[in-house]
């Protein structure tokens, strides 16, 4: 079976990440986040991370060639043999381009595209009480989704840590630039008839059961013609 690409768009707080992970473990592919790559080189210390920070803590994205290659050798790795989750890339035009070319190149292409949706309001909320592994990069909240042992991640035990960027001034700006420079991307896989919209607002099991659906419905339907499509 050719490899299966899923895309997760939306604003930051809108639940990529939450969403991403599980959906990704659901379908036995791997789970891709630029943001959690960012972050980890970050928290090593390299000198791509040194890049990284001085863009993400203004709220602004990630020059493309290096964000691009970054993702492109992840996506090689023998872990998304199978397909992967992509969640925060593309973000730009360029980059939905290289990725396309990419995933021609191993006879595959972008099966399936989300658009999880919220306010400003909801994003500023969310991210206020937001708290991430420093070692798996996976997100809780502090009122809608809280670790079993306080600090300490349910997946791994690794520590909780909030992230450098969220003051509401940075989240305004990278909610600017989401919509001006990532939603061209999001009306292009609409025009190719690949987006599924989703309204993030509900509970994190409600949004689950929506993508699940779709994601069942497409795949259903590559597995038994061989095509893409929604
Ligand atoms: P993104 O990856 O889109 O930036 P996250 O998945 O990190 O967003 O979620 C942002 C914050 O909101 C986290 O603290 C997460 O635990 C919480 N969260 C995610 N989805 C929901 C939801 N549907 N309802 C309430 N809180 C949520
Ligand atoms: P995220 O964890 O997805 O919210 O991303 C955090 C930050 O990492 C963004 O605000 C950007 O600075 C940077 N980043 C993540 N993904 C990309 C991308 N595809 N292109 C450019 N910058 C990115």
């Amino acid at each position: 079976m050719r490899p299966r690409y899923i895309l997760i768009f939306g604003p930051p707080g809108a639940g990529k990440g939450t969403q991403g992970r599980r959906l990704a473990a659901e379908l036995g592919l791997a789970y891709i986040a630029s943001g959690d790559i960012f972050r980890q080189h970050v928290e090593a210390g390299t000198e791509l991370g040194r890049i990284a920070k001085e863009y993400m803590d203004r709220g602004l994205y990630v020059p493309d060639e290096v964000t691009v290659k970054m993702v492109l050798e992840r996506l090689g790795r023998p872990d998304a043999e199978r397909g992967a989750v992509l969640d925060g890339f593309p973000r730009t035009l360029p980059q939905a381009e290289a990725l396309e070319k990419a995933l021609a190149e191993r006879g595959a292409e972008v099966d399936l595209v989300f658009y999880i949706k919220i306010s400003e309001a909801e994003a500023q909320r969310r991210v206020q009480g937001r708290w991430v592994c420093r070692n798996c990069q996976a997100a809780y909240n502090l009122e809608t989704n809280p670790p079993r042992v306080p600090g300490r991640c349910d997946v791994c035990g690794g520590e909780l840590y909030q992230r450098t960027d969220e003051t509401p001034e940075t989240l305004r700006r990278r909610f600017e630039v989401f919509f001006e420079q990532t939603v061209p991307v999001l009306e292009y896989y609409r025009a190719r008839g690949l987006l599924v919209e989703i309204n993030g607002k509900q509970p994190i099991d409600a949004v689950f059961r929506e993508l699940k659906a779709a994601a069942d419905r497409v795949f259903g339907r590559i597995a038994g013609s061989g095509s893409g499509g929604v």
